[in-house]
């Protein structure tokens, strides 16, 4: 007979060794991390361009989507400094809010998470594949055909975007086996892939201004921030942020760039008529680099038929009005998403199968994580902040149920 842990966790990620570490702080013992990987953490490290972007100094439940009420979860978690710093590990907040390791250091938060857990087993190089219980004891298969049992189990497998780092929502399927609702996973905070004959010659353009996401012309989202231009694909945190929102068929939605957000339309056309007084003996595209880097005049002009090199004093009242338009509001069609680049993605376990605890109430002693569960946020620690709160939730309650069980750990 196979030993028997008091807890399986299944995915060594963020959410998985959160929910060790908590367990261990309570003073459980018997427990082991399954990890398809070589190793545990590897997203960890490639978080926040290896920084780890851990949490945000702003976070209120309204800041998550998905069909889970987190607000609960995240009251009881607190703040994610002091859940770090109770494993020594002390952190900084820049001037936008979002906390980073001290050392600005993403092994720094791998490290303080597996240093308080290091007498937990990690069974690397193992895939669960396979769940269920017999006699309240789950068992778990993995690919390699092993059998693990345990009391209570974990799933804290990720998300469906990124395989290199695990994550490619094949776990999944041994929860839909379960019949445990699923709601299908699509890739989030990525690029969006839009026109090419606009974008490529704009290719490398970095320009700071705010972006809506319109779906049939119904204003849905306004972020601001740098916006940059790839061949295929417009991109910045501010784009990855709107790409959270997609939900019907992408030809049903637009980006509108405003390049001047903090103007009002009166004052652009001022500027311009401004410009092209003083430029009066200038070509368009010259008029314009006064205001806006030159590629991007002259998508500018392209946009609304103006040839970039037409002398800037022919320019007409209403073309000069039709520049601050798309000055306001240059439109960009959305074509889809660079799934590749996504750094999470919407769907997951149904918020209506989990109790307050992130229990599958069909199920009882089985818990979901992380992005496992269908929560998503933006960008700036809320991610991660998510699976620190949803990991620590979990690993808690078990503790207190073996405890308050009476049960020797
Ligand atoms: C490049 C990048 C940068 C990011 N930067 C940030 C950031 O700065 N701030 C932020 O808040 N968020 C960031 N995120 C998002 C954040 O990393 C994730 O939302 C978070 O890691 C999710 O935690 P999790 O525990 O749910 O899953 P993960 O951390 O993805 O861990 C899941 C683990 O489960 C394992 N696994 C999967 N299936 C199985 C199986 N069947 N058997 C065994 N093991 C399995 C995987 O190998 C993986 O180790 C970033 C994501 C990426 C890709």
């Amino acid at each position: 007979m196979s030993k028997i842990f008091n807890l399986l966790i299944i995915g060594g990620g963020a959410s998985g060794l959160a929910a060790a570490v908590t367990a261990v702080s309570m003073g459980l013992e018997h427990i082991a991390i399954l990890e398809r990987l070589p190793r545990t953490g590897k997203k960890i490290l490639a978080t926040g361009n290896g920084r780890c972007n851990l949490s945000h100094q702003h976070i209120t439940a309204s800041d998550y989507q998905g069909s889970y009420d987190v607000t609960r979860i995240l009251e009881n978690f607190g703040k994610a400094e002091t859940f770090f710093e109770t494993l020594g590990l002390y952190c900084r907040t820049d001037e936008q809010g979002r906390i980073y390791p001290y050392s600005m250091s993403a092994n720094a938060v791998l490290d303080a998470l597996r240093l308080h857990c290091s007498g937990v087993p990690e069974f690397c190089n193992e895939q669960a594949v396979k769940l269920f219980c017999q006699n309240k004891i789950w068992h778990i298969l993995t690919e390699a055909g092993t059998e693990y049992l345990s009391r209570f189990v974990i799933v804290s497998t990720g998300g469906t975007v990124q395989p290199k780092f695990g994550t490619d929502g094949s776990a999944f399927r041994m929860l839909k086996e379960l019949h445990i609702p699923v709601i299908q996973g699509k890739p989030i905070l990525c690029p969006l892939l839009s026109d090419k004959n606009i974008l490529r010659p704009l290719k490398g353009l970095r320009v700071k201004g705010s972006v809506s996401l319109y779906h049939k012309n119904q204003i849905i989202r306004t972020e601001t921030g740098e916006i940059q231009f790839t061949e295929q694909a417009l991109s910045g945190i501010c784009i990855f942020n709107l790409s959270s929102y997609l939900k019907h068929q992408f030809s049903e939605y637009q980006i509108s760039v405003n390049l001047f957000p903090e103007l009002e339309m009166t004052e652009i056309i001022a500027r311009l008529y401004r410009c092209q007084a003083v430029r009066c003996t200038c070509v368009c595209e010259d008029m314009l680099s006064g205001l806006m880097q030159k590629p991007l005049a002259r998508a500018v002009l392209k946009q609304i038929g103006i040839r970039s090199d037409m002398s800037c004093n022919q320019l007409s009242d209403l073309q000069i009005r039709q520049l601050a338009g798309i000055c306001h509001d240059f439109r960009f069609p959305v074509l889809g998403t660079v799934k590749e680049q996504a750094q999470a993605s919407a769907g997951g376990v149904s918020g209506t199968a989990l109790d307050k605890h992130l229990q599958v109430k069909a199920c009882p002693g089985l818990y979901i994580t992380g992005e496992a569960v269908d929560v998503h946020a933006p960008c700036g620690g809320y991610q991660l902040h998510w699976a620190w709160a949803s990991g620590n939730a979990a690993g808690k309650n078990i503790a207190e149920i073996l405890h308050n069980a009476g049960e020797k750990f």
